[in-house]
């Protein structure tokens, strides 16, 4: 149940019948509704007439590329993508900038693993994204409003995908303090992700990327990143 009390939906991208319907099957026992393609344009379809809450997306799909299904979803919506990948899939294009996802799962996975992280992708975005309505934080170059969920540096708008967004904005409502690799784990993403702190890096290193020199983000070794509380001074 969401907060409003209404049934959250998830849509279930799968092509394997029997893969899908164990997920449904796992999903509805946690209390969701759910809808299954088992198709990338399916699931387009789906998406944008549905409105699910979240979506889970196998990378390996009969028509579409799972990766250009996330892309196209992410073009009009910034609805959380849960990624099924394979063993050797490239997670750092999967859940970096141009693909968008929130997290993924590698198969094979526990299905109670997975009802778990919708769980913590739902309840990380939904009543954040809600809390920072008005909020907006100007840094140097950078200006950062959690309620338009926009980045500009010198009023250029950049496009970030949402953990990248999330990202800035906790490292940034916290500037002055360095949070470790796993504290971003469990505010940006929700829970407690041991051991893979990849995820983290690969986000900063896109936000870096997209950013560039206005990006506040300050790498502190050995323990994980912080923004500073003053911005540093524009060369003269
Ligand atoms: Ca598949």
């Amino acid at each position: 149940m969401s907060q409003d009390g209404r049934t959250q939906t998830v849509l279930v991208v799968e092509d394997e019948e029997s893969i899908a319907s164990f997920i449904a099957m796992y999903l509805r026992k946690g209390g969701f509704g759910v809808s299954v393609a088992g198709s990338g344009e399916e699931a387009l379809a789906k998406a944008a007439t549905e409105r699910p809450s979240l979506i889970v997306l196998d990378l390996g799909l009969p028509d579409l590329d799972g990766i250009d299904v996330c892309r196209r979803i992410r073009q009009g919506s910034d609805v959380p993508v849960l990624m099924l990948t394979a063993r050797d899939d490239d997670v750092d294009k999967i859940i970096g900038l141009e693909v968008g996802a929130d997290d993924y799962l590698t198969k094979p996975f526990n299905p109670r693993e997975l009802v778990a992280r919708v769980k913590s992708i739902l309840r990380r975005t939904a009543p954040s994204r809600r809390r920072l309505e008005t909020q907006a934080i100007a840094h140097g170059d950078l200006l950062v409003d959690a309620g338009r969920r926009e980045a500009r540096v010198r009023g250029e708008e950049v496009q970030l995908a949402p953990k990248e967004f999330d990202l800035l904005w906790e490292l940034l409502d916290h500037r002055g303090l360095v949070l470790t690799r796993d504290q971003l784990l469990e505010r940006v993403w929700g829970y407690t992700f041991a051991g893979d702190t990849r995820t983290v890096d690969v986000h900063v290193r896109q936000v870096r990327r997209k950013l560039g020199e206005a990006c506040p983000i300050v790498t502190v070794w050995g323990v994980g990143y912080k923004v500073s509380s003053e911005p540093k001074p524009a060369p003269a």
